[in-house]
């Protein structure tokens, strides 16, 4: 589903848009020209709903594209070894949680808990998967239609990444769990949590002035989205969560 002349809205579950399987996070396209980005992947229970719906956009991945992966939570990154195997998409993740992606690690992904919590049936797992290139905070990739930076943050998982991008339709946050179009943030009881890291790395994103706010879940801002992340920050600084 096409958002903006560059960005595509390409999975969404039951906590978004019910665009493809009930259990997929939000997952968008952005074309940049030399190559596209696919920001997170789904929860990897029918991969090929996503694939089907970039075709509908006329996208298919190829060698040159990318997967970036916002954190190793299943709903995020559950699709990647489907995705790397069909179409040889390389993968970059977060560099603090590529072990996780490795190993698909139940533990420090918080799976073990969800599933333990009653979230996620039993049969579900994160297929181990390579990675071709780990991201680090500030990094920048410059491509024909935008600019990348990497935003390293902390609170919701051990160490994920929010993507900033200037793109001809205006400035871009791709959040992963980090911060909703209400500005919810989301902390969970799970390896990672941390409740100061994530005031912190708040603080961090509210420098960048944000027109389209892409979340991993719910609905999307496509301007003012920075009021998102103002308001996030607004509700860490009352000092009760
Ligand atoms: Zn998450």
């Amino acid at each position: 589903m096409r958002l903006t002349e560059n960005l595509y809205l390409v999975g969404s579950g039951l906590t978004g848009m019910m665009l493809t399987d009930s259990w997929d996070c939000n997952c968008y396209v952005a074309d940049l020209g030399d190559y596209r980005i696919l920001f997170d992947c789904g929860a990897g229970v029918k991969t090929e709903l996503i694939t089907e719906e970039m075709e509908r956009d006329g996208i298919s991945l190829g060698e040159k594209d990318w997967l970036f992966l916002t954190h190793c939570h299943l709903d995020h990154v559950g699709g990647a070894y489907d995705l790397q195997k069909a179409f040889g998409v390389r993968i970059a993740v977060p560099a603090g949680e590529k072990p996780i992606l490795t190993l698909g690690d139940e533990v420090e992904s918080g799976l073990k808990a969800a599933k333990r919590a009653g979230y996620y049936p039993d049969e579900f797992h994160i297929t181990p998967c390579a990675s071709d290139r780990s991201l680090n905070d500030r990094e920048i990739w410059k491509a024909k239609k935008g600019r990348l930076e990497v935003l390293a943050v902390k609170g919701h998982s051990p160490a994920g990444c929010c993507y900033y991008l200037e793109m001809p339709e205006g400035n871009v946050l791709v959040t992963g769990d980090q911060v909703d179009a209400d500005g919810k943030i989301s902390l969970q009881v799970i390896p990672g949590a941390d409740v100061l890291g994530y005031a912190e790395s708040m603080e961090k994103l509210q420098e960048k002035e944000v027109d389209i706010l892409l979340p991993g879940h719910g609905r999307v801002l496509l301007k003012q989205g920075k009021t998102a992340v103002e308001t996030a920050v607004k509700r860490l600084g009352a000092l009760f969560v």
